[in-house]
């Protein structure tokens, strides 16, 4: 299955009750959140996620999903606004319930995935494990470093701070 893109919850159970494992990989351009977080709006985001799901059956009956995701996106450094080069690297748990009233029966620490009337939706779970995995505030190491003093302001960019300079000036004559 190359890009499952829903799978119903009848179909996540029975995977997870004979320990199913998929593979597949998802292009970022395809995932219009995770493109939108990307530089220039991910719109050449060419680079491909590739995941692996392993169900199993958790403790209180419901599917349990490992999700283990990796690979590049190009975000946008918050200082100089140009591609900084992100790994992506998720591992995480996760119980899948077919409604939001099955959530209050489910005590397992991992975070819970529901199932719309469809099923789940691979690419919005992969899509959210990965956004909440992101900087808040993407930069180089070498625009981390830099002091404000030395703030390169790229063209187009706000500046805030424009007029500091000149009424410092002011204010020492
Ligand atoms: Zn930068």
């Amino acid at each position: 299955m190359a890009h499952p893109g829903t799978v119903s919850m009848r179909k996540v159970r029975e995977w997870a009750c004979r320990g199913h494992v998929i593979e597949a990989s998802f292009k970022v351009g395809a995932c219009p959140r995770l493109a939108e977080s990307c530089a220039g709006g991910g719109a050449s985001q060419a680079e491909v996620i590739d995941t692996r799901w392993s169900f199993r059956q958790g403790l209180e009956g419901f599917p349990l999903i490992r999700l283990k995701a990796s690979g590049a996106l190009q975000l946008e450094c918050q200082r100089c606004l140009s591609p900084v080069a992100w790994t992506v690297e998720v591992d995480c748990r996760l119980t899948a319930v077919g409604s939001e009233s099955e959530i209050r029966e489910v005590a397992s620490p991992y975070d819970t995935v529901v199932g719309g009337p469809d099923g789940l939706l691979l690419r919005t779970i992969l899509e959210d494990e990965i956004l909440t995995s992101l900087p808040m505030a993407p930069m180089h190491s070498h625009c981390a470093g830099a002091r404000p003093a030395r703030f390169e302001v790229a063209p187009g960019a706000s500046r805030p701070l424009a007029g500091l300079g000149a009424l410092m000036r002011q204010s020492r004559d």
